[in-house]
């Protein structure tokens, strides 16, 4: 099964991972909902945090077809495939 983790601290809210998912892994929810969540600092450097978190609630459905990973702002998205290798964020966005 496949395995979508989100570094919830670098998440930005931007929504890029909802709308470019091809089979809608995402959703996003008020920041509040997300308890004990602190922004990083080192990405409040490059973007700025919306008000609200994604959260990978339908995860076990991806298809590890990537594109989220190149659309992350807070390149905070982590795949685990059926094999279990590792897919990171590596965002076009970033400098
Ligand atoms: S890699 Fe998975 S979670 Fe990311 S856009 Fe593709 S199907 Fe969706
Ligand atoms: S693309 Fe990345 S930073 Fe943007 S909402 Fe999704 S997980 Fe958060």
């Amino acid at each position: 099964m496949v395995q979508v983790d989100i570094d919830i601290s670098r998440c930005t809210g931007c929504s890029h991972c909802k709308d470019v998912c091809p089979v809608n892994v995402f959703e996003l929810r008020p920041r509040a909902e997300v308890p004990d969540v602190v922004d990083s600092a080192e990405v409040a450097a490059k973007f700025q945090f919306r008000g609200e978190k994604s959260l990978a609630i339908h995860g076990p459905e991806c298809i590890v077809c990537e594109a989220c990973l190149f659309e992350c702002e807070g390149e905070c998205i982590l795949i685990t495939d059926e094999e279990q290798h590792v897919h990171r964020s590596t965002s076009k966005q970033s400098v």
